[in-house]
Protein backbone atom coordinates (compact mmCIF):
# COMPACT_ATOMS: atom_id res chain seq x y z
CA UNK A 1 0.00 0.00 0.00
CA UNK A 2 1.75 3.19 -0.67
CA UNK A 3 1.10 6.78 -1.25
CA UNK A 4 -3.26 6.29 -0.40
CA UNK A 5 -5.71 9.52 0.23
CA UNK A 6 -6.46 7.34 3.38
CA UNK A 7 -4.84 4.75 5.49
CA UNK A 8 -6.71 3.15 8.28
CA UNK A 9 -5.83 1.02 11.17
CA UNK A 10 -8.32 -2.16 11.94
CA UNK A 11 -10.88 -3.56 9.43
CA UNK A 12 -13.41 -4.26 12.10
CA UNK A 13 -16.70 -3.08 10.90
CA UNK A 14 -16.02 0.58 11.81
CA UNK A 15 -12.75 0.56 9.78
CA UNK A 16 -14.65 -1.32 6.99
CA UNK A 17 -17.90 1.09 7.20
CA UNK A 18 -15.27 4.18 6.68
CA UNK A 19 -13.39 2.43 4.04
CA UNK A 20 -16.52 1.70 1.94
CA UNK A 21 -17.81 5.35 2.69
CA UNK A 22 -14.39 7.14 1.77
CA UNK A 23 -14.10 5.10 -1.15
CA UNK A 24 -17.59 5.86 -2.47
CA UNK A 25 -16.41 9.46 -2.08
CA UNK A 26 -13.57 8.67 -4.60
CA UNK A 27 -11.04 8.52 -2.15
CA UNK A 28 -7.88 5.83 -2.70
CA UNK A 29 -7.95 4.07 0.79
CA UNK A 30 -6.38 1.00 2.58
CA UNK A 31 -7.11 -0.97 5.43
CA UNK A 32 -4.22 -2.82 7.14
CA UNK A 33 -4.89 -5.41 10.26
CA UNK A 34 -2.62 -7.52 12.15
CA UNK A 35 -4.88 -10.52 11.27
CA UNK A 36 -7.81 -11.52 9.04
CA UNK A 37 -9.86 -8.47 9.47
CA UNK A 38 -13.37 -8.53 11.17
CA UNK A 39 -12.72 -11.16 13.45
CA UNK A 40 -12.75 -9.23 16.48
CA UNK A 41 -15.47 -7.82 18.49
CA UNK A 42 -17.87 -7.34 14.94
CA UNK A 43 -17.31 -11.20 14.73
CA UNK A 44 -18.18 -11.62 18.67
CA UNK A 45 -21.06 -9.13 18.62
CA UNK A 46 -24.97 -9.92 18.80
CA UNK A 47 -25.86 -7.13 16.30
CA UNK A 48 -28.36 -5.31 18.07
CA UNK A 49 -29.35 -2.07 16.23
CA UNK A 50 -30.77 -0.87 19.77
CA UNK A 51 -30.52 2.85 20.33
CA UNK A 52 -32.51 2.58 23.64
CA UNK A 53 -30.01 4.06 26.30
CA UNK A 54 -29.89 1.11 29.04
CA UNK A 55 -28.31 3.83 31.55
CA UNK A 56 -27.90 7.77 31.62
CA UNK A 57 -24.48 7.37 30.61
CA UNK A 58 -25.85 5.92 27.05
CA UNK A 59 -28.20 9.37 26.46
CA UNK A 60 -25.38 11.86 25.14
CA UNK A 61 -25.03 9.39 22.08
CA UNK A 62 -28.72 9.45 21.55
CA UNK A 63 -28.35 12.12 18.33
CA UNK A 64 -25.62 10.22 16.98
CA UNK A 65 -27.83 6.71 17.26
CA UNK A 66 -31.02 8.14 15.93
CA UNK A 67 -29.04 9.67 13.01
CA UNK A 68 -27.54 6.34 12.59
CA UNK A 69 -30.41 3.73 12.97
CA UNK A 70 -31.73 6.58 10.36
CA UNK A 71 -28.88 5.59 7.97
CA UNK A 72 -29.12 1.70 8.40
CA UNK A 73 -31.44 0.78 5.90
CA UNK A 74 -30.02 2.67 3.07
CA UNK A 75 -26.40 1.14 4.34
CA UNK A 76 -27.52 -2.43 3.97
CA UNK A 77 -28.97 -1.76 0.53
CA UNK A 78 -25.63 -0.19 -0.66
CA UNK A 79 -23.66 -2.84 0.84
CA UNK A 80 -26.33 -5.70 -0.28
CA UNK A 81 -26.23 -4.44 -4.20
CA UNK A 82 -22.54 -3.97 -4.50
CA UNK A 83 -21.87 -7.81 -3.07
CA UNK A 84 -25.04 -10.00 -3.91
CA UNK A 85 -24.92 -10.85 0.05
CA UNK A 86 -27.42 -11.23 2.87
CA UNK A 87 -26.71 -8.99 5.82
CA UNK A 88 -29.29 -10.70 7.86
CA UNK A 89 -31.41 -7.47 8.51
CA UNK A 90 -34.30 -7.86 10.82
CA UNK A 91 -36.32 -4.51 11.46
CA UNK A 92 -38.82 -6.78 13.80
CA UNK A 93 -38.42 -4.37 16.75
CA UNK A 94 -37.48 -5.55 20.45
CA UNK A 95 -39.42 -6.56 23.60
CA UNK A 96 -38.38 -5.97 27.13
CA UNK A 97 -39.69 -7.95 29.05
CA UNK A 98 -40.30 -6.86 33.02
CA UNK A 99 -40.13 -9.71 35.11
CA UNK A 100 -39.91 -8.51 38.79
CA UNK A 101 -40.64 -4.76 41.00
CA UNK A 102 -43.05 -2.49 40.77
CA UNK A 103 -43.51 -3.05 37.48
CA UNK A 104 -46.13 -0.47 36.99
CA UNK A 105 -44.02 2.16 38.32
CA UNK A 106 -41.16 1.28 36.02
CA UNK A 107 -43.01 0.85 33.19
CA UNK A 108 -44.54 4.65 33.05
CA UNK A 109 -40.82 5.94 34.23
CA UNK A 110 -38.87 3.95 31.08
CA UNK A 111 -42.07 4.55 28.43
CA UNK A 112 -41.40 8.30 29.47
CA UNK A 113 -37.59 8.21 29.41
CA UNK A 114 -37.63 6.83 25.57
CA UNK A 115 -40.61 8.92 24.48
CA UNK A 116 -38.37 11.42 26.03
CA UNK A 117 -35.26 10.84 23.80
CA UNK A 118 -37.11 10.38 21.14
CA UNK A 119 -37.82 6.10 20.60
CA UNK A 120 -41.35 4.49 19.80
CA UNK A 121 -42.11 2.72 22.73
CA UNK A 122 -45.68 1.39 24.12
CA UNK A 123 -46.55 -0.15 27.41
CA UNK A 124 -47.68 -3.80 26.72
CA UNK A 125 -49.77 -5.89 29.55
CA UNK A 126 -48.37 -9.49 30.14
CA UNK A 127 -51.14 -11.04 28.26
CA UNK A 128 -50.36 -8.80 25.15
CA UNK A 129 -46.60 -9.66 25.23
CA UNK A 130 -47.23 -13.55 25.79
CA UNK A 131 -49.24 -12.53 22.10
CA UNK A 132 -46.57 -11.04 20.44
CA UNK A 133 -44.16 -13.57 21.92
CA UNK A 134 -45.67 -16.93 23.21
CA UNK A 135 -42.12 -18.41 24.50
CA UNK A 136 -41.65 -15.75 26.97
CA UNK A 137 -41.88 -16.92 30.34
CA UNK A 138 -45.56 -17.07 32.34
CA UNK A 139 -43.84 -14.88 35.17
CA UNK A 140 -43.64 -11.83 32.78
CA UNK A 141 -45.71 -9.11 34.04
CA UNK A 142 -45.31 -6.25 31.64
CA UNK A 143 -43.35 -5.20 28.84
CA UNK A 144 -42.35 -2.52 26.94
CA UNK A 145 -42.25 -3.33 22.81
CA UNK A 146 -40.04 -0.53 20.51
CA UNK A 147 -41.00 -1.69 17.05
CA UNK A 148 -38.12 0.25 15.27
CA UNK A 149 -35.37 -1.53 16.63
CA UNK A 150 -33.70 -3.99 14.35
CA UNK A 151 -30.60 -6.81 14.05
CA UNK A 152 -28.40 -8.09 11.91
CA UNK A 153 -25.73 -10.72 11.55
CA UNK A 154 -22.28 -9.13 12.04
CA UNK A 155 -20.32 -11.71 10.91
CA UNK A 156 -21.92 -11.60 7.76
CA UNK A 157 -22.62 -8.17 7.51
CA UNK A 158 -18.91 -7.33 8.47
CA UNK A 159 -17.45 -9.67 5.94
CA UNK A 160 -19.88 -8.00 2.92
CA UNK A 161 -18.80 -4.39 3.97
CA UNK A 162 -15.30 -5.56 3.68
CA UNK A 163 -15.96 -7.18 0.46
CA UNK A 164 -18.12 -3.87 -0.81
CA UNK A 165 -15.35 -1.98 0.28
CA UNK A 166 -12.73 -4.38 -1.98
CA UNK A 167 -15.32 -3.78 -4.77
CA UNK A 168 -14.63 0.29 -4.26
CA UNK A 169 -11.43 -0.59 -4.91
CA UNK A 170 -9.78 -0.14 -1.23
CA UNK A 171 -6.69 -2.66 -0.66
CA UNK A 172 -6.92 -4.16 2.21
CA UNK A 173 -3.71 -5.52 4.08
CA UNK A 174 -4.41 -8.50 5.75
CA UNK A 175 -1.96 -9.67 8.86
CA UNK A 176 0.29 -6.25 8.99
CA UNK A 177 -0.72 -4.33 11.66
CA UNK A 178 0.21 -1.10 12.36
CA UNK A 179 3.18 -0.56 14.90
CA UNK A 180 2.79 2.71 15.71
CA UNK A 181 2.04 6.32 14.38
CA UNK A 182 4.20 8.23 11.47
CA UNK A 183 4.78 11.12 12.76
CA UNK A 184 7.07 13.93 11.52
CA UNK A 185 6.66 17.27 13.84
CA UNK A 186 2.52 17.95 14.08
CA UNK A 187 1.86 16.13 11.08
CA UNK A 188 0.89 12.54 10.50
CA UNK A 189 2.37 11.14 7.94
CA UNK A 190 0.79 7.30 7.67
CA UNK A 191 1.59 4.30 9.40
CA UNK A 192 4.41 2.45 10.35
CA UNK A 193 3.63 -1.30 9.86
CA UNK A 194 4.69 -5.18 11.17
CA UNK A 195 6.51 -5.14 7.51
CA UNK A 196 6.92 -1.67 5.81
CA UNK A 197 5.20 1.64 6.13
CA UNK A 198 2.89 3.63 4.26
CA UNK A 199 2.20 7.06 3.78
CA UNK A 200 -1.41 8.08 3.72
CA UNK A 201 -2.63 12.48 3.68
CA UNK A 202 -5.10 11.33 5.73
CA UNK A 203 -4.85 8.47 8.97
CA UNK A 204 -7.59 7.10 10.42
CA UNK A 205 -7.04 4.94 13.87
CA UNK A 206 -9.99 1.90 14.14
CA UNK A 207 -7.98 -0.98 15.93
CA UNK A 208 -10.87 -1.55 18.20
CA UNK A 209 -9.68 -2.22 21.63
CA UNK A 210 -6.10 -3.10 20.25
CA UNK A 211 -6.12 0.66 19.23
CA UNK A 212 -3.94 2.02 22.30
CA UNK A 213 -1.63 -0.62 21.61
CA UNK A 214 -0.25 1.27 18.27
CA UNK A 215 3.09 3.58 19.35
CA UNK A 216 1.23 7.05 19.56
CA UNK A 217 -2.12 6.55 20.16
CA UNK A 218 -3.01 6.30 23.48
CA UNK A 219 -3.33 9.52 24.60
CA UNK A 220 -5.78 10.19 22.18
CA UNK A 221 -7.85 7.26 22.53
CA UNK A 222 -6.62 5.47 25.84
CA UNK A 223 -9.13 1.93 25.68
CA UNK A 224 -9.18 -1.02 26.93
CA UNK A 225 -11.16 -4.48 25.99
CA UNK A 226 -14.10 -5.41 28.05
CA UNK A 227 -14.96 -9.04 27.14
CA UNK A 228 -18.18 -10.26 26.81
CA UNK A 229 -19.56 -13.76 26.58
CA UNK A 230 -21.84 -15.37 23.94
CA UNK A 231 -23.72 -18.72 23.15
CA UNK A 232 -25.56 -19.57 19.88
CA UNK A 233 -29.05 -21.59 20.58
CA UNK A 234 -30.53 -23.92 18.63
CA UNK A 235 -34.69 -24.96 19.53
CA UNK A 236 -36.57 -26.25 17.16
CA UNK A 237 -39.57 -26.16 19.72
CA UNK A 238 -38.82 -22.06 20.28
CA UNK A 239 -39.96 -19.75 18.16
CA UNK A 240 -38.86 -15.72 18.70
CA UNK A 241 -39.32 -13.16 15.86
CA UNK A 242 -38.13 -10.08 18.11
CA UNK A 243 -34.94 -9.36 19.79
CA UNK A 244 -35.70 -9.91 23.69
CA UNK A 245 -34.46 -8.32 27.01
CA UNK A 246 -35.13 -8.41 30.27
CA UNK A 247 -32.74 -7.08 32.82
CA UNK A 248 -30.12 -9.15 32.54
CA UNK A 249 -29.68 -10.45 29.32
CA UNK A 250 -31.12 -10.63 25.98
CA UNK A 251 -31.84 -13.02 23.42
CA UNK A 252 -31.70 -12.14 19.54
CA UNK A 253 -32.87 -14.57 16.53
CA UNK A 254 -30.94 -14.71 13.40
CA UNK A 255 -32.53 -15.63 10.42
CA UNK A 256 -31.29 -19.02 10.42
CA UNK A 257 -33.11 -20.09 13.08
CA UNK A 258 -30.38 -19.84 16.21
CA UNK A 259 -30.79 -17.95 18.90
CA UNK A 260 -28.34 -16.07 20.46
CA UNK A 261 -28.46 -15.54 24.31
CA UNK A 262 -25.44 -12.94 25.60
CA UNK A 263 -23.43 -11.49 27.57
CA UNK A 264 -21.33 -10.65 30.16
CA UNK A 265 -18.90 -7.75 30.89
CA UNK A 266 -16.06 -8.09 32.11
CA UNK A 267 -12.63 -6.26 32.24
CA UNK A 268 -9.94 -9.24 32.14
CA UNK A 269 -7.93 -8.17 29.71
CA UNK A 270 -7.16 -9.24 26.33
CA UNK A 271 -8.22 -12.71 26.95
CA UNK A 272 -11.14 -14.58 24.50
CA UNK A 273 -12.01 -17.39 27.33
CA UNK A 274 -15.19 -18.73 27.30
CA UNK A 275 -15.84 -19.41 31.78
CA UNK A 276 -18.42 -22.00 33.59
CA UNK A 277 -19.08 -18.86 35.04
CA UNK A 278 -19.89 -17.30 32.12
CA UNK A 279 -21.82 -19.84 30.84
CA UNK A 280 -24.25 -20.65 33.55
CA UNK A 281 -24.59 -16.81 34.15
CA UNK A 282 -26.13 -16.20 30.45
CA UNK A 283 -28.07 -19.61 30.63
CA UNK A 284 -29.68 -19.43 33.75
CA UNK A 285 -30.80 -15.52 32.64
CA UNK A 286 -32.03 -16.92 29.14
CA UNK A 287 -34.18 -20.10 30.88
CA UNK A 288 -35.62 -17.47 33.23
CA UNK A 289 -36.85 -15.20 30.17
CA UNK A 290 -37.97 -18.07 28.00
CA UNK A 291 -38.22 -21.26 29.80
CA UNK A 292 -38.75 -23.44 27.08
CA UNK A 293 -34.94 -23.05 25.95
CA UNK A 294 -34.10 -25.46 28.49
CA UNK A 295 -34.09 -28.16 25.48
CA UNK A 296 -32.22 -25.92 23.27
CA UNK A 297 -28.88 -27.07 21.76
CA UNK A 298 -25.70 -25.06 22.68
CA UNK A 299 -24.44 -24.66 19.27
CA UNK A 300 -21.03 -22.52 20.09
CA UNK A 301 -20.23 -20.34 22.55
CA UNK A 302 -17.65 -17.58 22.30
CA UNK A 303 -16.34 -14.54 23.89
CA UNK A 304 -15.21 -10.89 21.95
CA UNK A 305 -13.52 -7.80 23.45
CA UNK A 306 -15.34 -4.71 23.22
CA UNK A 307 -13.55 -1.50 22.76
CA UNK A 308 -14.40 0.78 25.86
CA UNK A 309 -13.28 3.89 26.67
CA UNK A 310 -12.73 6.10 30.33
CA UNK A 311 -15.98 7.37 29.90
CA UNK A 312 -17.46 4.88 28.03
CA UNK A 313 -18.44 6.92 25.53
CA UNK A 314 -17.14 6.53 21.72
CA UNK A 315 -13.98 8.41 20.06
CA UNK A 316 -14.11 10.22 17.24
CA UNK A 317 -13.19 12.97 15.38
CA UNK A 318 -9.70 14.57 14.71
CA UNK A 319 -6.57 15.31 16.35
CA UNK A 320 -4.38 18.36 17.14
CA UNK A 321 -2.12 16.32 14.97
CA UNK A 322 -2.45 17.05 11.43
CA UNK A 323 -4.51 14.53 9.18
CA UNK A 324 -4.61 12.28 12.50
CA UNK A 325 -8.55 11.39 13.57
CA UNK A 326 -9.59 8.33 16.01
CA UNK A 327 -12.99 6.01 15.40
CA UNK A 328 -12.83 3.66 18.12
CA UNK A 329 -13.74 3.38 21.83
CA UNK A 330 -17.45 2.06 20.19
CA UNK A 331 -17.92 0.00 23.79
CA UNK A 332 -22.06 -1.93 23.76
CA UNK A 333 -22.75 -0.03 20.75
CA UNK A 334 -20.13 -0.17 17.74
CA UNK A 335 -22.67 -1.97 15.45
CA UNK A 336 -25.54 0.35 16.38
CA UNK A 337 -23.00 3.35 15.47
CA UNK A 338 -21.14 2.06 12.29
CA UNK A 339 -22.93 4.12 9.75
CA UNK A 340 -23.37 7.23 11.20
CA UNK A 341 -19.55 6.78 12.44
CA UNK A 342 -18.41 6.22 9.04
CA UNK A 343 -20.45 9.61 7.60
CA UNK A 344 -19.35 11.75 9.97
CA UNK A 345 -15.54 10.88 9.51
CA UNK A 346 -16.06 11.13 5.67
CA UNK A 347 -17.80 14.26 6.11
CA UNK A 348 -14.77 15.58 7.82
CA UNK A 349 -12.09 14.25 5.45
CA UNK A 350 -13.59 15.56 2.41
CA UNK A 351 -15.14 18.65 3.98
CA UNK A 352 -13.93 19.55 7.35
CA UNK A 353 -17.84 19.52 8.40
CA UNK A 354 -19.76 17.07 10.20
CA UNK A 355 -23.71 16.88 10.07
CA UNK A 356 -24.19 15.56 13.85
CA UNK A 357 -21.92 17.41 16.72
CA UNK A 358 -19.72 15.28 17.52
CA UNK A 359 -17.79 17.62 20.03
CA UNK A 360 -18.30 15.52 23.32
CA UNK A 361 -16.73 12.32 21.51
CA UNK A 362 -13.63 14.17 20.14
CA UNK A 363 -10.67 12.49 21.19
CA UNK A 364 -9.43 15.68 22.25
CA UNK A 365 -10.97 15.18 25.58
CA UNK A 366 -8.56 13.11 26.81
CA UNK A 367 -5.37 15.55 25.99
CA UNK A 368 -7.83 18.85 28.20
CA UNK A 369 -8.25 16.15 31.08
CA UNK A 370 -4.34 15.50 31.09
CA UNK A 371 -3.34 18.93 30.86
CA UNK A 372 -5.58 20.14 33.35
CA UNK A 373 -4.45 17.46 35.60
CA UNK A 374 -0.82 18.94 35.17
CA UNK A 375 -1.96 22.46 35.66
C1 LIG B 1 -20.32 -10.00 23.06
C2 LIG B 1 -20.54 -8.69 22.38
C3 LIG B 1 -21.83 -8.28 22.04
C4 LIG B 1 -22.03 -7.06 21.41
N1 LIG B 1 -23.29 -6.70 21.02
C5 LIG B 1 -23.49 -5.51 20.39
C6 LIG B 1 -24.78 -5.17 19.90
O1 LIG B 1 -25.73 -5.95 20.00
N2 LIG B 1 -24.95 -3.96 19.27
C7 LIG B 1 -23.90 -3.07 19.13
O2 LIG B 1 -24.12 -1.97 18.60
N3 LIG B 1 -22.66 -3.39 19.57
C8 LIG B 1 -22.43 -4.59 20.18
N4 LIG B 1 -21.18 -4.93 20.61
C9 LIG B 1 -20.10 -3.96 20.44
C10 LIG B 1 -19.57 -3.97 19.02
O3 LIG B 1 -19.38 -5.30 18.60
C11 LIG B 1 -18.25 -3.20 18.97
O4 LIG B 1 -18.42 -1.90 19.51
C12 LIG B 1 -17.78 -3.05 17.51
O5 LIG B 1 -17.76 -4.32 16.88
C13 LIG B 1 -16.41 -2.42 17.45
O6 LIG B 1 -15.98 -2.49 16.12
P1 LIG B 1 -14.49 -2.09 15.75
O7 LIG B 1 -14.37 -2.21 14.28
O8 LIG B 1 -14.15 -0.79 16.40
O9 LIG B 1 -13.59 -3.18 16.51
P2 LIG B 1 -13.27 -4.70 16.13
O10 LIG B 1 -14.41 -5.37 15.51
O11 LIG B 1 -12.67 -5.31 17.37
O12 LIG B 1 -12.16 -4.57 15.02
C14 LIG B 1 -10.85 -4.10 15.30
C15 LIG B 1 -9.93 -4.60 14.19
O13 LIG B 1 -8.65 -4.02 14.39
C16 LIG B 1 -7.68 -5.02 14.17
N5 LIG B 1 -6.43 -4.64 14.81
C17 LIG B 1 -6.02 -4.87 16.08
N6 LIG B 1 -4.79 -4.33 16.27
C18 LIG B 1 -4.44 -3.74 15.11
C19 LIG B 1 -3.29 -3.01 14.69
N7 LIG B 1 -2.26 -2.80 15.51
N8 LIG B 1 -3.24 -2.56 13.41
C20 LIG B 1 -4.28 -2.77 12.55
N9 LIG B 1 -5.39 -3.47 12.91
C21 LIG B 1 -5.47 -3.93 14.17
C22 LIG B 1 -8.31 -6.28 14.70
O14 LIG B 1 -7.67 -7.45 14.19
C23 LIG B 1 -9.74 -6.12 14.22
O15 LIG B 1 -9.91 -6.64 12.91
C24 LIG B 1 -20.92 -6.19 21.17
C25 LIG B 1 -19.64 -6.61 21.47
C26 LIG B 1 -19.43 -7.87 22.05
C27 LIG B 1 -18.02 -8.31 22.34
Amino acid sequence: MKNLDVVIAGGGLIGASIALELASAGMNVGVCDTQEPGREASWASAGMISPAPENAGMIPFMPMSLASVALYPEFIRNVEELTGRDAGYRQDGALDALLTGDVQEELSTIIALQHGVGLRAEALSAVQAREMEPSLTEEVKAAIYRPDEASLDTRAFTDAVLEAARRKGVEIDAGNGAKALWREGTHCKGLFLEKGRVEAKWTIVAAGCFSARIEGVAPYAPVFPAKGQMIGLRCEAVKIQRVLWSDHTYLVPRSDGRIIAGSTIERTGFEHDVTAGGMRKILSEALELVPGLEKARIEETWAGLRPDSPDHLPIIGPTDIEGLLMATGHFRSGILLAPITARLIRDWVVSQEVSVDWERFSPMRFIEAQNSQKA
